[in-house]
């Protein structure tokens, strides 16, 4: 039978609970424990997909197509295993279902209440993920304690221990110890404040990770640990690391895993810890120096995590070549007047990420036409390749006003467009193309040589697509469409012959890079950015903007 960590977090947001949740679920996995990660999010949209990724972040996509929480991203890069759909849960979605079986009348003649029915439906969620080839679940509750949201997600988790025996539930609170520099001193106030709060909900933590920007001293973790009323060696210092990927090695200093193990009835000296190939991979983390300086142009440009696994894709890829990315984030609405061709002169790559509507899009496609004629090495990435074929379409051509029926529904040549299945679907919630799609790589093309294999299969997530009436124009015109969905209707990946890196993708290939096995497009991207640097310009105009 499986068992359960859950990880709670309190005092502050952000604190990092979905990396120190990752971080265990690597520990346990190089424990050889067969493990699975879940996320619980409080909030009342159904999934994360309808809202702004300028406020919540970006939408992850599994492989089987769910709209999930960001931290699926750091989950399934920490424990390089694919989730699903069933891995994020949110308040939406267990309503959504309380209610069709009210609907159904499966509660026919009672009245139903948070207290049984949502938090029976919350339980049932959490036992689901649980199965005969697993050791462990890890849950991550979204949000902080005392939210007003949490509470029914935290009074499901209390009976579940209950339900399931208390030797197969730990119960992990992250806190935060801030450092006062007046007074030099830490402080534990917040963190028995976060506890208390908990108790006060019937959940006494056996775990408390302690997040500061500094180690906390013995003195400290013995003070937490008697207000807390938690043993010594349940109190976890998690100072900030100069690299995420190093987090797992610092809880693992913190002896954080084995007791997780002992808290779980599991002992750890059946499961010796092998952290060979993480070590190995933080040693490249460390060893990647050599600077490379990517843009990215769109329009979140202030809230870098609503590009977060392009970020960490583009990361992966410095590590595999030994390059640290220095991001220049390019504002599309400032392209090309106030961001001039000049400035992507001093770039040594750049990358279009994917987004919606049409705020910034002109931006970008003047930044797909700088690329080109630059030969500065440029990946797009599904609004990305959408407008590598406007660019295209409308300077070399000659389709003027070419555009996606997505921003002109009028316009002239709608080389994006919605495929006649499509039309006429009105409603925004999950209606997209979404999930892992197979495409057919043209032999011999730059991206099959790039993949290694000539049928790929990469995650989805939009509702446009290259319009197949215009591909034998801008065919003509020495574009290259080198992908193609197996029946050969959508157009999957574009290339220009000639350009060292000009290549698009309807895809998302971020979603699948790992730390230790960098995604193809993004490895050569770097590569080739990397090759651009040795002549590139040191100087920079805004270095305010390199992050
Ligand atoms: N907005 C475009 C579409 O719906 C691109 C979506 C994306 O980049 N994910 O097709």
């Amino acid at each position: 039978m499986s068992k359960f960590v859950f990880v709670t977090g309190g005092v502050s947001s952000s604190l990092g609970k979905g990396l120190t949740a990752s971080s265990l679920g690597r520990l346990l996995k190089a424990r050889g424990l067969r493990i699975t990660m879940c996320k619980l999010d409080p909030y009342i949209n159904v999934d994360p997909g309808t809202m702004n990724p300028g406020e919540h972040g970006e939408v992850f996509v599994t492989e089987d197509g769910g709209e999930t929480d960001l931290d699926l991203g750091h989950y399934e890069r920490f424990i390089d295993y694919n989730l699903n759909r069933n891995s994020n849960t949110t308040t939406g979605s267990i309503y959504s279902s309380v209610i069709a079986k009210e609907r159904r009348g499966d509660y026919l003649g009672r009245t139903v209440q948070v207290i049984p029915h949502v938090t029976d439906e919350i339980k049932e969620r959490i036992r689901r993920l649980a199965s005969e080839d697993l050791d462990v679940v890890i849950v991550e509750i979204g949000g902080t304690v005392g939210d007003i949201e949490i509470v029914p997600f935290i009074e499901a988790i209390r009976q579940f221990r209950r339900d399931v025996g208390k030797e197969n539930v730990c119960y992990i609170h992250l806190t935060l110890v801030p450092y006062l520099a007046p007074s030099g001193e830490q402080k534990t106030k917040p963190t028995q404040h976060s506890v208390t709060e908990l108790r006060s909900r019937g959940i006494q933590p056996d775990v408390i990770v302690c997040r500061s920007d500094r180690f906390i001293d013995p003195d400290l973790k013995r003070k937490i640990s008697v207000l807390c009323d938690v043993p010594i060696e349940g109190v976890a210092s998690a100072a900030d690391a100069a690299s995420i990927y190093e987090i797992p090695r610092v809880l693992f200093e913190e002896g954080l895993d084995e007791y997780v193990c002992r808290s779980l009835g599991i002992n750890p000296d059946d499961h010796l810890i092998n952290l060979d190939g993480w070590l190995e991979l933080i040693a490249k983390v460390e060893s990647a120096t050599i600077p490379v300086r990517i843009g990215i142009v769109g329009k979140y440009v202030d809230m870098s995590d609503a590009y977060l696994s392009v970020v960490e894709a583009t990361r992966h890829a410095g590590f595999h070549h030994g390059a640290k990315i220095e991001f220049v984030w390019i504002d599309a609405e400032m392209v090309p007047h106030e961001v001039t061709e000049e400035s992507f002169r001093h770039l040594d790559g750049m990358i279009i990420p994917g987004g919606f509507g049409e705020r910034g899009v002109e931006g970008m496609v003047a930044a797909a036409r700088i690329a080109r004629e630059l030969q500065l090495p440029c990946l797009g990435i599904c609004l990305g390749l959408q407008v590598m074929c406007i660019e295209y379409a409308r300077d070399v051509a000659g389709l003027e006003g070419a555009n996606s029926r997505e921003f002109n529904s009028t316009a002239p040549h709608p080389v994006i467009d919605l495929m006649d299945d499509q039309v006429g679907v009105v409603d925004k919630g999950g209606t997209m193309r979404l999930g892992a799609q197979a495409a057919m790589l043209r032999p011999g093309s730059q991206v099959a040589k790039i993949y290694g294999s000539e049928l790929v299969s990469e995650r989805h997530r939009h509702r446009y697509e290259f319009n197949p009436r215009y591909r034998a124009r801008l065919e003509d015109a020495g574009l290259c469409c080198s992908g193609n969905s197996p029946d050969g209707r959508l157009v999957e990946f574009i290339e220009l012959p000639g350009h060292p890196f000009w290549v698009g993708t309807q895809a998302h290939p971020e979603f699948k890079s790992r730390p230790d096995r960098a995604h193809p497009l993004f490895r050569e991207l770097v590569g080739a950015a990397l090759a651009r640097s040795e002549d590139r310009d040191p100087h920079l105009i805004d270095p305010g903007s390199i992050r």
